[in-house]
Parts: C-alpha cells; sequence; structure tokens
C-alpha cells in the first residue's frame, strides 16, 4: 500500500508510554492522572448503565450535557450559546479538531499552526487535502511571533489553529494577542480552531483567555475542550466543540460519519457531575498548581533549569546542565531507562526545531507521592 501519512508513524505519547513500562519508569511521560477521577462521577456511570442508558446518544450529544457545556461558557466566558445549534458533543477533544478541519479545509488549502504544535494536528490537515504551514513561537516564552504569523498568510490560508494554555510549553495566550490576530484576518476568509482543552488549568489567579470571549473571533471559531483534562479522566475520551451554527452543522455533518455519537452513559454521569459540583471547575487550578508548585520545589535541588508552567499540566526543563551533548529525544530515552522517569521530548512537536533546544516535557497530573519518587531520581542526576 502506498501510505497517505508517509511521515507519520507511531504518536510519542504511545512510544514513551510503552517504554516505560518496559523498563518499570514512573511515567511522566504522556499527559494523563494517576489519581482517580471523582467518586461521585464514577458511580454515576455504573447508575445510568443499570436505569439502562446503553443505547446510541443523540448524534450531537446528550441534551442534558450541552446544557451544561452551554451554561458553563455562559458563566465562564459572558457567551450565550445555544445548546442545540452551538454545542457538539465528541469522542475526545481529537475527533472535534479532525472533523473541524476536514469540514473546513480544501485540497489546497494552507493550515498556520503554531510549532510546537500538538500532534494531531498536522496528519488531520493533510487527510483533508491541505497543507501545514509551520509558524514556530518565540522563545523563550512560546509567544506569538507576529511578524512570522504575518508572512505565513497567504491567499490560501483557510485556518488556523491556536492552542492555549499550550502542550508542551503551558504559555497563554493573552487577549491583545487574540485582538491582533482579530485584526491580521478580519477580511479574510479564515477560520480558527482554538484547542482549550487545559481551558480549566490556568494557574497564578491569572484566568483563560478564551475564544469564547471574543466576539469578532468566535465568529469563525470552532473551539474546542475536553472532559477528559477537566474530569481526571482521559481514559472517557469525550470532548466537545462550541461554535456559531453555521459552523456547528457543518461540523456535524462530518462528526456523523466519523462517529456518530460519543458513549451515552459517561455522557449521562458527566452532566450529572457538572450539574452537581459546580465547585470542580472552581478549586481545578488550584488543585494543578499546588501539584505544579510541589514538582517545580521538589526539582529546585536538581540540574534541571525551569519556569513554571502558566498553565496544562506539563512542565518543561531545561537539562542543557546535565546532558548537552544529547538531542531531546535520547535525553527523554536516557531519563527513562537509566534514570526511571519517562519524559516527552519537545522537538518531535516541530517541524524543524531548533538545533540547540535542550528541553524535555513532564506530566505533574500524579499523586504526591509519585511526584515525590520521581522529583528524587531526577534530583539525584
Ligand atoms: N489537544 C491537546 C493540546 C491535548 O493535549 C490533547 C490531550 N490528549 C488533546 C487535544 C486531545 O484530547 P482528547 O483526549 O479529549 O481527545
Ligand atoms: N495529550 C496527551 C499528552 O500530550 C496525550 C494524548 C495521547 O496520548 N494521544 O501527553
Amino acid at each position: 500500500i502506498t501510505s497517505k501519512l508517509p511521515n507519520v508513524g507511531t504518536t510519542i505519547f504511545t512510544q514513551m508510554s510503552q517504554l516505560a513500562a518496559e523498563v518499570g519508569a514512573i511515567n511522566l511521560s504522556q499527559g494523563f492522572p494517576d489519581f482517580p477521577a471523582p467518586v461521585a462521577l464514577c458511580e454515576a456511570v455504573g447508575k445510568h448503565i443499570a436505569l439502562g442508558h446503553n443505547q446510541y446518544a443523540p448524534m450531537t450529544g446528550l441534551p442534558a450535557l450541552r446544557e451544561q457545556v452551554a451554561s458553563k461558557v455562559a458563566s465562564f466566558y459572558g457567551r450565550s450559546v445555544s445548546a442545540d445549534s452551538e454545542v457538539t458533543i465528541t469522542p475526545g477533544a481529537t475527533e472535534a479538531i479532525f472533523c473541524a478541519l476536514q469540514a473546513v479545509v480544501r485540497a489546497g488549502d494552507e493550515v498556520i499552526v503554531l510549532d510546537p504544535c500538538y500532534d494531531s494536528y498536522e496528519p488531520s490537515v493533510e487527510l483533508a487535502g491541505g497543507r501545514c504551514v509551520h509558524v514556530p513561537l518565540a522563545l523563550p516564552g512560546f509567544s506569538i511571533d507576529w511578524q512570522r504569523m504575518t508572512d505565513a498568510l497567504s491567499p490560501r490560508t483557510r485556518m488556523i489553529i491556536l492552542n492555549s494554555p499550550h502542550n508542551p510549553s503551558g504559555a497563554l495566550i493573552s487577549r491583545a494577542e487574540l485582538d491582533w490576530l482579530a485584526a491580521l484576518i478580519r477580511d479574510r476568509d479564515i477560520y480558527l480552531v482554538s484547542d482549550e482543552v487545559y481551558e480549566h488549568l490556568v494557574f497564578d489567579g491569572v484566568g483563560h483567555v478564551s475564544v469564547l470571549a471574543h466576539d469578532e473571533l468566535y465568529a469563525r471559531a470552532f473551539v474546542v475542550s475536553s472532559f477528559g483534562k477537566t474530569y481526571h479522566v482521559t481514559g472517557w475520551k469525550t470532548g466537545y466543540v462550541v461554535a456559531p451554527p453555521a459552523l456547528s452543522a457543518e461540523l456535524r455533518k462530518v462528526h456523523q460519519y466519523v462517529n456518530f455519537c460519543g458513549v451515552t452513559p459517561l455522557q449521562w454521569a458527566l452532566a450529572d457531575f457538572m450539574a452537581a459540583h459546580p465547585e470542580h471547575l472552581a478549586e481545578l487550578p488550584g488543585f494543578y498548581q499546588a501539584k505544579r508548585d510541589l514538582f517545580c520545589d521538589l526539582l529546585a535541588d536538581s540540574r534541571f533549569r525551569f519556569t513554571r508552567a502558566a498553565g496544562t499540566y506539563f512542565q518543561l526543563v531545561d537539562y542543557s546542565a546535565i546532558r548537552p551533548d544529547l538531542d531531546d529525544v535520547a535525553m527523554s530515552e536516557w531519563l527513562t531507562r537509566e534514570h526511571g522517569v519517562a519524559a516527552i521530548p519537545v522537538s518531535v512537536f516541530y517541524r524543524e526545531a531548533p538545533r540547540d533546544l535542550r528541553l524535555v516535557r513532564f506530566c505533574f497530573a500524579k499523586r504526591e507521592e509519585t511526584l515525590r519518587q520521581a522529583a528524587e531520581k531526577l534530583c539525584a542526576i
């Protein structure tokens, strides 16, 4: 067979989690919590299965869950969206992004992505017949380089993918940056995918800047989130898209033939839990900030250098004081095999990584005990 994705291998998340399991390393590579999801949320799944909620959900998602998302959007971002025509529940944010791209991108279209970028974007663009134009974020802070962004625009640009809070750096987009973007694309036929799966993991009292709070950008955006990150259930693969009615309608045309619908009892459980536990969202930033701070405080005694992540559950560290001779892929493997802590190299999220990049990513969505054990190993290097 002639591959449609000749440059795609097995994702780094699978590779590193497999290696960690093989050598018995503490797995701080692939992003997922090692602590349990809320008991009430898990019990609700069993309850709804017992109640017989085991057949197809509506294609657009369970109404009760779409209502919860709409009311969350109103209270967090001040936007009133229609649960019927603007909210779609999907089997994970990954499927949402894939469907948005399939719905908009045509053969020959260009999609601007900001490197380092999440690894599902480019194959999804290519399967739609499009081509990614990679704009590197400016180091050291991973901020948008507006000159390069402007230079990247062409008459073929059809879409721009934003990701804030940003995986892997934890960097945040600001309101001023959204305004600049709006001005840049004002008179052009360009759409946005705004990947906001870490919207509730923003620290130091800063608050998430959502495209949902920006009238002009929302008019052309698919805003994507994931219950997996927010409710500690990455394995449930349940997410959603909020988009204006015309865009939602196009997205749904694709979604209905990619998956049709998400898993029914999980949607019931999430709807119940969101209604009964609004405090979960309010507590989440503090919960993860404490984990970030514990991990960073422990690593202060190591030879890794870092700036604390502003958001997400990932911490980047610079290892140039330890093994400057190793590139980040070799470093991640060395950390996993020789020191028992698995990490993710950052260069894999670039089309062309800076040659002197010496950064790896650790996931701190872990129990205190896990973070202490990992830090002990990392401080001994
Ligand atoms: N986007 C980003 C930036 C992510 O880190 C993830 C994490 N897996 C996803 C999308 C996909 O989320 P989901 O697991 O809900 O498909
Ligand atoms: N988003 C997760 C991460 O960045 C992994 C998702 C996956 O394994 N596909 O680690």
